[in-house]
């Protein structure tokens, strides 16, 4: 469904990039990887799909390299059909006790460089008349939760920006939306699962338990390939009008 088409999945070297990375590529699109830490083994795993994939090692808080990756994309691939807005980190403390520059750092790589990457693709798919945006938000994009001010402030942002970029380009075809997953057990949520272990004096299966029992009715982990399977919808024929959407994948989190 996805051939000839390229996709830039940000923060795609782990969990739900590379989920959602591998989920496009099985549709025929073309990869290009971003993020830190082991790149060789995401790209063996995409290229092994038989599709073609680069690697752009950007840091996303930084817009001087994000225009590097997005003229990188342009040059390796003519241009940039599908741009997956994923990086993100998390850092949970009390307001009070929030470090600056943590603050600076999640709104910069879970926020703003959304504002950069889409700025910078936005144009080539105007021109083709064709284009997909999915920002990959949170629940915490629709609620928040305690000594998470940083990172609820740039994901119910990013829903803002999500909303805006589906209104200025309604009449074209490329459409953006927002993707809200509830607990995905990723990196990101092992430090958590590993912090409540820690200060409750309980085993990682425990851990997990109370984490889910806390938030998601389902008692069950959100995958990354059933996000990606939710990506590739939007990025089918069907998706044609579907605008400005935040789209949870969340176990029922959000319906209570
Ligand atoms: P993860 O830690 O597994 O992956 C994060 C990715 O972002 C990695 O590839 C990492 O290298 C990359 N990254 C981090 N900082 C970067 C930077 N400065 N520049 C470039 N790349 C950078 O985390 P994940 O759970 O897969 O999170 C992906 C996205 O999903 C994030 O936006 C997160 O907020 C969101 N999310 C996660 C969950 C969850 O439960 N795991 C739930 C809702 C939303």
């Amino acid at each position: 469904m996805l051939k000839g088409k390229t996709a830039l999945v940000t923060g795609s070297t782990s969990g739900i990039g590379l989920g959602i990375a591998r989920s496009l590529a099985r549709q025929g699109a073309n990869i290009v990887l971003n993020g830190f830490g082991d790149v060789e083994s995401p790209k063996a795993e995409i290229a092994a799909l038989g599709v073609k994939v680069a690697y752009h090692g950007a840091d996303m808080s930084k817009p001087a390299e994000i225009e590097a990756m997005m003229n990188y994309a342009a040059s390796e691939f003519g241009r940039v059909d599908i741009l997956v807005n994923n990086a993100g980190i998390q850092h949970v403390a009390r307001i009070e006790d929030f470090p600056i520059e943590k603050w600076d750092a999640v709104i910069a790589i879970n926020l703003s460089s959304a504002f950069h990457a889409t700025r910078l693709a936005l144009p080539a798919m105007r021109e083709a008349n064709w284009g997909r945006v999915i920002n990959v938000a949170s629940v915490h994009g629709l609620v928040a939760s305690a000594e998470k001010s940083a990172y609820v402030a740039a994901k119910h942002g990013i829903v803002g920006l999500t909303k805006v970029t589906a209104l200025e380009n309604a009449t074209t075809g490329v459409t953006c939306n927002a993707i809200c997953p509830g607990w995905v057990l990723t990196p990101l949520v092992q430090k958590q699962v590993d912090a409540k272990a820690a200060a409750q004096g309980i085993s990682n299966e425990e851990a997990k338990k109370a984490l889910l029992g806390e938030k998601e009715p389902s008692m069950q982990f959100t995958t990354p390939d059933e996000l990606g399977e939710l990506a590739v919808f939007l990025c089918s024929p069907a998706g044609n009008n579907v605008r400005g959407v935040a789209w949870n994948m969340d176990g029922g989190w959000t319906a209570q």
